[in-house]
């Protein structure tokens, strides 16, 4: 078959190769050129796990190497990256410097690894991008960059399938008009973001507190504060991603939006007070989109140009890679995918974006007080953990078709929405304190880590003694899950 594939990030670029691999004829169609700028750059444990079922799948060596810290400085050095061993979160107050309260402090640290070497990354999308469309063209993908794609420029490449792989750039959403969805998102932020050199490290400006499961700041770093939220990620060689996300614009140009928050929350202040932005600021109004369909005769979209919600709890990659294995599957008879693929596939995308909106929209509501945000951060972590565990116990294909964040899932499902419910009528220190006791019982079927325990103080780190304490909430016996560790482990 014929496959032309729209725009070449990460996402298309690695299914223009899997579809070459499989002996399709590709063109991969890009309207700048690489490397480039890109924005989207925390990695998780799922999105790793799908880049290693595509490796070996697919033959993809370079993917397995890049789906853990270790191996990738081994084998890529030169692809820049940084080390994230897990989520970081602090609630910063206007006026006041962050508070550091000892194991009281509004702080959550959820680690996402047990060292170094297995850890997630966050890449460097100039560089990784780059590496992608090389290995793609290495593959026999026909690429050409620079070019206005148009309908007759798919026409006398005489494709039987397009996919859109564009991100916002809508390149279908445009050639046939489909209508947006934006009116049925709940997410609502502008973005005021750069790439900086010489942030402070959270320890070197807030010094004695307590030792977490992991340095603070090789994470996704999210400090909270009453706009909204900045994202901070540090990458090995020194340079800091990192953006706010705002809920409502703050007044002026970028420079001067960056001045009045670094002046209003003194920490943050502090940590990047010095810093300096490696290109301009840049400020867009609203990051959310949401399109109607997302696949239809000949043609199919990938996640990020069919809709895109926030970096809160970092689910593009992750969500952009399974997708690309869903497509895969659905080429891999040797002709385009069935009607009947494409629905089911269109049916999940619809899904996962619906609860990827209500669980961040949730989320924003949540950030007023702490310690409602650490109980709706928990459905997160609960969702991801015991999938995490049960595509690493059961390492099969099957994993590409089941729903993203707990969709499909009978007890994790509804759950999204019902706290995006809750959480706007949550007033009351009493209703505070029901919402986090009904977080606390509704993960509990899933909760396979431990969750949710304020005996933890908001210090998470991967304990495996925790799991094989719950092995029956994976529906296995003790030693069962005992054996299975090794897969745990890796
Ligand atoms: C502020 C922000 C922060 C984010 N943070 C995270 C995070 O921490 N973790 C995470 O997992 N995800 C994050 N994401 C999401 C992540 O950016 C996306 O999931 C990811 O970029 C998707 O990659 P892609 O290859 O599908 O699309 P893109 O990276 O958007 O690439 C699209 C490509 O298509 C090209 N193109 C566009 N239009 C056309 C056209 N008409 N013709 C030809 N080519 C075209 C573009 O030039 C580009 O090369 C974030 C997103 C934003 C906005």
């Amino acid at each position: 078959m014929r496959v032309a594939i729209v725009g070449s990030g990460f996402a298309g670029s690695l299914l223009a190769r899997i579809l070459a691999v499989q002996g399709h004829g590709v063109a991969l169609l890009e309207r700048g050129t690489h490397p480039r700028f890109a924005i989207g750059e925390s990695s998780t444990p799922l999105a790793n796990l799908t880049l290693e079922r595509l490796a070996r799948r697919y033959g993809l060596g370079d993917c397995y190497d890049l789906a853990a810290h270790g191996r990738w400085i081994a084998r890529f050095p030169e692809l820049r990256r940084g080390l994230k061993r897990g989520f970081t979160f602090y609630r910063h107050h206007a006026g006041r410097p962050f508070a550091n309260a000892g194991l009281r402090s509004e702080r959550l640290l959820v680690a996402a690894s047990p060292n170094d070497h297995v850890a997630d990354n966050h890449w460097l999308r100039a560089d990784v991008d780059h590496h992608f469309v090389r290995a793609a063209i290495q593959a026999g993908v026909e690429y050409r960059d620079r070019v206005e794609v148009t309908p007759d420029t798919l026409k006398a490449l005489h494709v039987d399938f397009v996919v859109d792989a564009s991100g916002p750039g809508g390149f279908l959403a445009r050639q046939l008009a489909i209508p947006s969805r934006l009116n049925r998102m709940h997410t609502h932020a502008g973005l005021l973001f750069s790439h900086f050199d010489g942030v402070r490290l959270m320890p070197d400006v807030v010094p004695g507190l307590p030792a977490g499961p992991y340095p603070d700041d090789w994470a996704a770093v999210h400090h909270i504060i009453e706009e909204g939220w900045l994202y901070s990620l540090r990458f090995d060689d020194g340079v800091t991603s990192a953006g706010f996300l705002l809920r409502d614009r703050v007044p002026g140009a970028p420079e001067e939006m960056w001045r009045h928050l670094l002046r209003r929350y003194p920490t943050i202040g502090a940590l990047f007070g010095d810093a300096k932005p490696l290109f301009p600021l840049s400020y867009k109004p609203r990051i959310q989109h949401r399109l109607a369909r997302a696949t239809g005769p000949g043609w199919a979209m990938l996640p990020h140009a069919f809709a895109f919600v926030d970096p809160l709890f970092s689910t593009g990659i992750a969500w952009s890679l399974r997708a690309i294995e869903r497509l895969a599957l659905s080429f891999e008879n040797g002709s385009v995918p069935s009607e009947r693929d494409l629905a089911r596939y269109e049916a999940q995308l619809s899904g996962e974006a619906d609860q990827i909106d209500w669980l961040v929209a949730g989320a924003y509501h949540a950030m007023a007080r702490f310690d409602l945000f650490a109980a709706q951060a928990m459905i997160y972590f609960a969702t991801v953990s015991f999938a995490e565990v049960n595509q690493r116990i059961h390492a099969t294909e099957t994993a590409a078709w089941s729903g993203f964040l707990g969709v499909g899932d009978s007890r994790l499902g509804g759950l999204p929405r019902a706290s995006l419910r809750r959480l706007r009528h949550a007033r009351t220190r009493e209703d505070r304190r029901e919402f986090v006791s009904w977080v606390t019982r509704s993960i509990a079927p899933r909760n396979v880590c431990g969750l949710a325990n304020p005996a933890t103080h908001g210090l998470y780190p991967v304990d495996l003694d925790m799991l094989v304490q719950r092995h029956a909430v994976l529906g296995m016996s003790r030693e069962s899950l005992v054996s299975a560790l090794p897969a745990l482990r890796a």
